[in-house]
């Protein structure tokens, strides 16, 4: 479904989404110059709750910085932008918030240091990204860039050409989504996602170093797994692991836990969602729902 709310933060203003418009000369347009996050938020029936609001407003700094771009406003003032956001939409259901900063002035050149930057909040309905019930992956041909060639640790644009094309080839070979190796073989990605792997009793992850985006699921996860006495070890994952491993599941602000029940037509495990997947993924939808005290402190309450 086509992504769409009555209002939209654009530049310091709430405007029509209609109003909400670019030039076609626009920098970012042509080279990818744009940084964003991808933030959701909860409705429980009382509130609207923002999960980690102030993590991802962080990340988008550090995303920023790394591009090598100032964004025109401060950490507070985005996050107060999102909220203004949420509350002129009157949004009462689960959204998708998507803050997005990027080199505004209609020019050609690549010198992207004077230039001007631009912010707009985008906030829409949204449900679930992928089936909770379980996805089939494919291991695609197109490797995660390495870092010493693009910064994937941070969310730019131009970045996400690389999950575009791991993501269409996974989809054109009849597969609902796609794990990326890097340049040494080892598994390290979704195309919006980060991995972990069920072995025994333990739980495997890529380490934050081997060309992943730090996602804020993945070190929420981390925690969990941890309060549920889980194990869980940041290590370099193979993709024979992949094929043998007990579990595999998916973590990230729009795919949340998803089970992998199929790598390259092998089944995982029993070839349905797994025990230790299906705990973390009821222990994360409480904590992001506000039903675990603990961790209120990741929620911003909207209203
Ligand atoms: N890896 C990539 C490439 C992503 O785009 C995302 C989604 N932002 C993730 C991992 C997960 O990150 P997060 O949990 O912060 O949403």
């Amino acid at each position: 479904m086509k992504p769409h709310a009555k209002y939209v933060w654009f530049n310091g203003k709430i405007v029509r989404w209609e109003d909400a418009k670019i030039h076609v000369m626009t920098h970012a347009l042509h080279y990818g110059t744009s940084i964003f996050e991808g933030i959701r938020g909860y409705w429980n029936g009382d509130n609207l709750l923002i999960f980690r609001l102030d993590d991802h407003v962080e990340r988008m700094f550090k995303s920023a910085k790394i591009l090598g771009v100032t964004i025109p406003y401060t950490r507070e003032e985005v996050r107060k932008a999102v909220i203004e956001t949420t509350q002129a939409n009157n949004f009462r259901e689960d959204v998708y918030i998507r803050p997005v900063a990027f080199v505004s002035t209609e020019t050609v050149t690549l010198d992207i240091r004077s230039l001007e930057v631009s912010l707009a909040v985008i906030i829409f309905p949204f449900g679930k990204y992928l089936s909770p019930k379980g996805i089939r992956a494919a291991i695609v041909s197109w490797r995660r860039a390495h870092n010493t060639m693009l910064p994937v640790m941070a969310k730019i644009g131009g970045i996400y050409v690389n999950s575009v094309l791991a993501l269409t080839e996974a989809k054109s070979r009849g597969y609902d989504e796609a794990l990326l190796m890097d340049l040494n073989g080892y598994v390290v990605e979704g195309s919006g996602e980060n991995i972990f792997v069920v072995r025994g009793r333990k739980l495997y992850t890529p380490p934050v170093h081997q060309s992943i985006l730090e996602g804020i699921t993945r070190d929420t996860i981390l925690r969990l797994s941890s309060d549920l006495g889980i194990q869980a070890e940041e290590r370099p994952i193979t993709r024979e692991e992949i094929y043998t491993a007990d579990e595999v599941f998916l973590v990230g602000t729009a795919a949340e836990v998803t089970p992998v029940v199929e790598v390259d037509g092998r089944p995982i495990g029993s070839g349905e969602p797994g025990p230790i997947t299906m705990k973390i993924a009821e222990f994360y939808s409480n904590v992001v729902r506000g039903r675990v005290e603990k961790y209120l402190n990741w929620l911003t309450p909207v209203y």
